[in-house]
């Protein structure tokens, strides 16, 4: 029988503003344990939460973004469990009223076509601190960090629309790059900002109705994750044609070992005894937000990708890979604005300035030794033949060393091409005047000899000579005389 795996993700993205979703503490990563922390998120007696106005904002862009529908009224809850990274003995979360519901997104499915994936639901919660395992022999303890704790998050929930390791993937991939272009979100899945928990079942294909699921929690990696599914769908299918059964649980991923454990059967919803909170007040959008918020959106990913192959004529893959962040393709814009040669500059910027980004400690794009400007000042020495292209890319290298400005560098290392041809004359002349053999070869038939002449010259000027300058001179005195 053919099995059909049916997915459906629960993507938590942590949201990047400067203080904690309900008080003031920052949410700067990686500080001094317990040195983000106050009354409220370390869950004092009578410490009283307030909404961060910030975080409804952010919401309110991942919802034009994904096509989800604003709750004019949504409320928080209580999720109660016991767990000692989570002082108040609950998390504040949202339950029968989120702020987002019914939306989704494009990704492309195994076959590479468009399909549409349902968002069920999106809604606000604060994350909870994290435990610290002294690595110390014989430890019985562990310690608290509470400088995440409240910290603001979304749970993206998808509907169960996924049927492979490959269409999971590419829908938290896209995720990922709408919250990261919004702003909202660093998707740093190393940091723990983006991370994934799969719901799975199995089906006979064909059939409509779904198989018990297994919940894989914490999955921080692509590849993880579809590690995860494949073993979980092998598992599954394995127990149900053996006349075993699935059991609804939550199971962990075993990275090293690639495979899913059981950690414990899966809670229902009533178990968690969820209630309004009754600190908070409803969250009340008013129309006018979302407009406002509407204004402000950058250009998604999907629509600058279509619009730089139409206005730059570029490739398709040209234009993916020039979008795969906000910062590059600005920085590629700026430059084809400035230049004017589009290709070039793509090529430039794929190029040159992606393999200096891909080095170890290389700056964020932003803080580039080689601002736009730069890069397009010296594709104009290149285009008006100042400058030969791999000379460029030697002043490039420079310029990204040193930050210094590309006209100076040519001027140093003297670099500048030799285009005025009363400057090659002599130098083509001395080379035809010591090759008397080949002269009379090429003149009796053999073309091929031009090659050994641009050579000489080259040779003779140190590669500064413009090639097409001295082929130029050649030809003409070569043929004309
Ligand atoms: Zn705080």
């Amino acid at each position: 029988m053919a099995w059909e795996m049916v997915v459906g993700l629960e993507v938590h993205a942590q949201l990047r503003t400067r203080t904690k979703i309900f008080c003031g503490c920052p949410t700067a990563f990686g500080a001094e344990p317990n040195s983000q922390v106050c009354p409220v998120c370390m869950g004092l007696p009578g410490a009283l939460p307030v909404l961060n106005r910030k975080v409804v904002d952010y919401a309110l862009k991942v919802a034009l973004a994904t096509n989800c529908r604003v709750a004019p009224v949504s409320r928080f809850a209580r999720k109660n469990y016991f767990y000692p990274d989570l002082p108040k003995g609950y998390q504040i979360s949202q339950y029968e009223l989120p702020i987002l519901e019914h939306g989704w997104i494009e990704v492309a499915d195994d076959a590479g076509s468009p399909k549409r994936i349902g968002i069920t639901r999106i809604h606000l919660e604060e994350d909870a601190g994290k435990l610290l395992h002294p690595e110390v022999p014989g430890a019985d303890y562990s310690l608290v960090d509470l400088n995440r704790a409240c910290v603001p998050l979304v749970e993206i929930v998808s509907e169960p629309d996924i049927r492979s390791p490959g269409e999971a993937s590419r829908y938290v991939k896209k995720l990922r790059e709408i919250l990261v272009y919004l702003g909202v979100c660093d998707g740093n899945m190393n940091e723990g900002s983006l991370r994934v928990d799969a719901n799975i079942s199995v089906r006979p294909a064909g059939t409509e109705a779904f198989g018990t699921r297994a919940e894989i929690k914490n999955l921080n990696s692509f590849k993880f994750l579809e590690q995860a599914l494949r073993y979980e769908y092998e598992r599954q299918v394995d127990l149900l044609e053996t006349g075993g059964e699935v059991v609804q649980e939550t199971r962990l991923f075993d990275s090293h070992r690639g495979v899913t454990v059981g950690m414990r059967s899966k809670e229902e919803a009533h178990d968690y005894r969820y209630f309004p909170d009754p600190d908070l007040l409803p969250v009340v959008i008013e129309p006018g937000w979302i407009d406002a918020v509407r204004d402000s959106l950058p250009e998604l990913p999907d629509a600058k990708r279509a619009r730089f192959r139409e206005a730059y004529g570029l490739s398709a893959q040209d234009a993916d890979l020039l979008c795969s962040s906000r910062d590059l393709a600005d920085y590629f814009e700026r430059v084809a604005e400035r230049h004017g040669d589009p290709k070039a500059a793509a090529n430039w910027v794929m190029g040159p300035v992606l393999r200096q980004l891909n080095r170890d400690e290389a700056p964020p794009l932003a803080d580039a030794p080689v601002p736009p400007g730069r890069l397009a000042d010296l594709l104009a020495l290149v285009r008006d033949g100042t400058l030969s292209n791999n000379a460029a890319k030697e002043v490039f290298d420079e310029m990204w060393a040193t930050g210094r400005p590309p006209a100076d560098l040519v001027a140093e290392k003297g670099l500048e091409q030799i285009t005025d041809t009363s400057a090659l004359e002599a130098q083509v002349d001395a080379v035809l005047a010591a090759s008397p053999d080949e002269v009379a070869a090429y003149r009796a038939g053999k073309k091929k000899l031009m090659g050994f002449f641009v050579g000489q010259v080259m040779r003779a000027t140190r590669g500064k000579a413009n090639p097409q300058a001295v082929n130029q001179l050649l030809r003409s005195k070569l043929e004309g005389g």
